[in-house]
């Protein structure tokens, strides 16, 4: 008889402003290849590393990944981030979402450049402890500054952080912004749906340029 394995769950960390494909299909590839049961989208609320710019409110950002993962079964969005307040950090986020999901093995899924940061994060060492992480990248740009980045924590947790290799898309919610702002077209880059809500609630400079996205 085969031992029940325990139950596993991504837990998609990110900005999200806006979501896009390139996210969307990084979620549908980490949880095929480490055969997750779930992934739980999380919209950061203020990031930390981000109180310089300007963030798109968290409740644009909640609603747009709704609309991105609709039709999906396998991914669900949380508000955990933002219900927590002003700046958010990844070891609340893991502490609350645990309380939630006893007997469960997750995983953090974020861009590889996020993780390399991680040292810099509240509570690096509990965070690694809290969850194995999924460093999306692209293929050739593996985590070689890892042990670098990660400092004395490398040896204890390297086997817990693993790499998720992506073709690149050319897709990224830096340049989203930019062509929304210059009012050129995001077709093909993100869901309608997204797109369609964008436009409805003037974010990222659609209200000024009066077109539809
Ligand atoms: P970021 O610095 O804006 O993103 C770094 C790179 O990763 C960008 O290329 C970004 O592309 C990509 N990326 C972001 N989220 C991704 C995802 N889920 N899957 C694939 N690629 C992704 O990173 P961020 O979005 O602000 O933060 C990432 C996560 O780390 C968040 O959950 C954040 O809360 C957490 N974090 C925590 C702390 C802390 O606890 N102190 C500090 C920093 C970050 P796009 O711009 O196209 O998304």
């Amino acid at each position: 008889m085969s031992e029940a394995r325990a139950r596993r769950v991504g837990i998609m960390g990110g900005t999200f402003d806006p979501i896009h494909y390139g996210h969307l299909v990084a979620a549908e590839e980490a949880r095929e290849a480490f055969r997750l049961d779930k992934i739980i989208f999380v919209p950061a609320g203020t990031p930390p590393h981000k109180v310089e710019r300007q963030v798109t409110p968290a409740r644009h950002r909640y609603l747009m990944t709704l609309l991105a993962i609709m039709g999906n079964p396998g991914f669900e969005a949380s508000r955990v981030d933002l219900d927590r307040g002003r700046v958010t950090y990844t070891v609340d986020t893991l502490q609350d979402l645990r309380k939630g999901l006893p007997d469960t093995d997750m995983y953090f899924i974020t861009g590889a450049d996020a993780i390399l940061e991680i040292l810099s994060w509240k509570a690096p060492k509990e965070v690694l402890s809290l969850a194995e992480f999924i460093a999306v990248t692209r293929p050739g740009y593996g985590l070689d500054q890892l042990a670098t980045a990660l400092g004395p924590l490398y040896e204890p947790f390297q086997d817990r952080i693993h790499i998720l290799e992506m073709p690149p898309m050319g897709i990224s919610s830096t340049d989203l912004r930019r062509r929304l702002a210059e009012g050129r077209s995001i077709r093909y880059l993100l869901p309608e749906a997204v797109a369609t809500y964008i436009q409805r609630e003037g974010l990222y400079g659609t209200n000024d340029q009066g077109h539809l996205p």
